[in-house]
């Protein structure tokens, strides 16, 4: 089992050393004390169990889980004997929070998680948030959701049956630039958005990497960078898509053997407003570009996690370092301590993943129409 001084991250111990004075003042051991501060919940901060430790753990969730407030990184979930040593000592992860994907459901008994979060390849999401929902466990679950809407219901419905949260690691709806282009919309501050350009594609490096292999990536870009333009386009208008067309290219390049290395499409949204994007992983862009009846507003760089600019109409865009990765968790953690629903659900990545089975059947069909 986890000893006791484990189980708040050295971090916090300092931030939180004046209620633990209190504590061992009055005799209560430090958690008793943390576990009546606040949330319906119990808990001052929530347990994050990261599963799988490749990239986007490493060098991204896990640093931001010491900067969260309301939730920190009490377990890890790896298939890699020598990366539970590292963890374990550089996040004073206890041995009774390591777990592999074997032995995963034995986290059903662990009161130092309360959220998982899955972060594998995309064919594995939805197996781990269903076994996650099933030990009794809210899930944050990295884009793209799944591979199939089919899968995305099985694991929304996994979420409701076993009356769990289900997040989408959807950074971006928490960034300040993003956010000031979801108002838009919201605030009708340029009038009604007639047309919206959404492009993230970069060129992807080694060749036998998961992203290229059908069977894990479920497909190339699109699955992969292609879904932020999806998202994208979706919140620019404020709209649901209607309906799209997509066309596929290829350069013969031996690394697209299995998935589509460039997609460009375009979608149809009400009152005959009209999308375009490309997607790829062999080419450079990273933009969005909004068009009003009063004006423009535009993002490039538009996706990553930090170092955005842009502008809406004379007014250039200009923000503080943010950490997209730190608000992201710090709101879902709040949401389960409040009991409140996630600002990016299931049904958030539900509704991109029927964009994407749109664009595969219209690649299927040369490039027909297909209704969303
Ligand atoms: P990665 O390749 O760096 O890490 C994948 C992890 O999964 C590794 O630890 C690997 O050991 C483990 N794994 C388990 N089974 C595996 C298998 N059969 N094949 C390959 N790896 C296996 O990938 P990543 O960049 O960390 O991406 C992981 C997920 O996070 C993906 O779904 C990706 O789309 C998402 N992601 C999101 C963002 C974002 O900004 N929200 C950024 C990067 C990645």
């Amino acid at each position: 089992m986890a000893s006791k001084k484990n189980l708040v991250p050295r971090r916090d111990f300092i931030k939180t050393s004046a209620l633990g004075l209190s504590a061992l003042s009055i005799g209560l051991p430090l958690n008793s004390a943390l576990a009546t501060s606040c949330g319906s919940s119990g808990k001052d901060k929530l347990g994050i169990a990261l599963v799988g430790l490749g990239n986007y753990s490493k060098g991204q969730l896990a640093p931001s889980l010491l900067e969260t407030e309301h939730c920190y990184l009490s377990a890890i979930v790896t298939g890699t004997k020598e990366k539970e040593k590292e963890w374990a000592k550089k996040y004073n992860i206890p041995k009774g929070n390591i777990y592999n994907y074997e032995n995963f459901d034995d986290i059903a008994s662990n009161k130092d998680i309360d959220i998982v979060y899955i972060v594998l390849p995309n064919s594995m999401h939805a197996e781990f948030t269903i076994r996650a929902a099933k030990a009794g466990k809210h899930v944050i679950c990295e884009k793209p959701m799944a591979v199939s809407v089919a899968e995305c219901k099985a694991m929304i419905k996994a979420c409701d049956d076993n009356n769990v949260k289900l997040s989408i690691g959807y950074r971006l709806q928490f960034d300040p630039y993003h956010k000031r282009i979801i108002n838009l919309s919201k605030e009708n501050t340029l009038g009604s958005i007639n047309y919206v350009n959404a492009d993230f594609a970069f060129t992807i490096g080694d060749p036998t990497q998961w992203r290229l292999k059908k069977d894990l990536a479920g497909g190339g870009a699109l699955m992969d960078v292609g879904v932020y333009c999806i998202q994208a386009c979706r919140y620019s208008f404020g709209q649901e898509p209607i309906a799209l067309r997509a066309q596929a290219f290829n350069s013969g390049n031996e690394k697209f053997k299995e998935v589509n290395e460039t997609i460009t499409w375009q979608m149809e949204f009400p009152d005959g407003k009209i999308s375009n994007s490309t997607t790829s992983y062999a080419m450079s862009v990273n933009s969005l570009f909004v068009s009003a009846q009063k004006g423009k507003a535009q993002l490039m760089p538009s996706y990553g996690y930090g170092g955005i600019k842009g502008f809406i109409k004379d007014e250039i865009l200009e923000f503080p370092k943010f950490n997209q990765q730190q608000a992201q968790m710090d709101a879902f953690a709040l949401n389960v301590k409040n009991n409140t629903d996630s600002i990016v659900p299931g049904e958030e990545g539900l509704k991109d993943m029927k964009v994407i089975e749109a664009i595969f059947k219209s690649l299927e069909q040369n490039g027909a129409r297909i209704l969303i």
